[in-house]
């Protein structure tokens, strides 16, 4: 008989793992272990030999960086087959995104979730955790990837752009790298991206988005904090008011400062808009731009160099962006 391929799963909780408290108004929690994930989905046993490890059991909006720095620890010590880690899609686009640039195979590692609990109906955690092995399966896909919905997404552009719909995970602009479909996967090739050793401490990097009429009173706050990076999301192509234009020079004069868009989809610009408070004026002021990293990924991006110290920051931050 034909050995199984090793499939391990890692379980960090999310609504895939969760279900109705005794008392029903009080809504769903996190419940389900990794194994009583397996269990709940045997066709998964068809396709190979299941391991699984739960690893925390939370909402998602409650994982840390050191978390998924210690789940690709893990990762890296399973020698054969493929990962998969359920977790909460609410951040689920965040924690790929650091898995990216943190795990280096040669497994693939796919993140999947659900975003309708177990017990409710039409709940797609159980074809999402079928898509996602199959999907774990494969090496031709990116190191790392989403699988939601039959359709697999690759962690650079992934966002979650629905609050209950099952096909909310979408690329903008790129689409999904493949499909799963009738039990096949369907993949276009990607180019391998960069990866990082893990730092030993994740660095402050805050996140302040444009609005209009802004007083910038935040702003004022960030050396003050001790954060010791800024990404702002600008308007548009990157622009922001010229208050908050004087207030980001004085910021990126003491720390690294990132211009990303609040714009869904698109890279920032770089030399186009002139006027004060747009692109070219704020790189002058030496922000520096995420391309076409959102802001909440060119965050966790800046985070990680900053971790790692290296003498040249920008060096490692543009590395990545021009990858994206
Ligand atoms: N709504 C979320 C989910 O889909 C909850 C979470 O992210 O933990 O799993």
């Amino acid at each position: 008989m034909k050995q199984k391929p090793q499939l391990k799963i890692f379980s960090l909780g999310g609504t895939i793992a969760m279900a109705p408290t005794q008392d029903a108004e009080s809504g769903v929690r996190p419940t389900f272990s990794a194994q009583d994930i397996i269990a709940s989905t045997p066709e998964l046993a068809e396709v190979a030999d299941i391991s699984a490890e739960s690893l925390s059991l939370k909402g998602s909006a409650n994982l840390c960086f050191s978390e998924i720095a210690e789940l690709c620890q893990r990762a890296a010590t399973v020698s054969t087959g493929g990962i998969m880690v359920t977790q909460g899609t609410d951040s689920m686009e965040e924690s790929a995104f650091l898995a990216s640039l943190l795990h280096r195979g040669p497994q693939p590692m796919v993140f999947t979730g659900a975003m309708r609990s177990p017990t409710q109906p039409g709940a797609d955690g159980r074809a999402n955790l079928m898509a996602a092995a199959l999907t774990a399966l494969t090496t031709e896909g990116p190191a790392v990837s989403v699988v939601m919905n039959d359709e697999i997404h690759h962690p650079y552009y992934v966002t979650k752009s629905h609050t209950s719909n099952v096909a909310a995970f979408q690329s903008p602009v790129r689409g999904p790298v493949g499909q799963i479909a009738e039990g096949n996967v369907f993949l276009h090739p990607v180019q391998p991206s960069p990866t990082f050793d893990i730092p030993e401490k994740f660095a402050p990097v805050a996140l302040l988005s444009a609005v209009l009429d802004d007083d910038g009173n935040l702003f004022d706050t960030i050396l003050s904090a001790g954060y010791t990076g800024l990404v702002v999301e600008g308007f548009g192509a990157g622009h922001v008011s010229e208050k908050i234009a004087e207030k980001l020079a004085a910021i990126a004069a003491k720390i690294p400062v990132i211009l990303a868009s609040r714009v869904r989809a698109g890279s920032v610009f770089e030399r186009t808009y002139g006027y004060r408070g747009a692109e070219i004026d704020l790189l002058n002021k030496g922000l520096v731009p995420a391309g076409r990293l959102s802001g909440r990924k060119a965050r966790i991006l800046l985070s990680l160099i900053l971790g790692l110290k290296e003498p040249d920051w920008r060096q490692g931050f543009t590395h990545v962006v021009k990858h994206v």
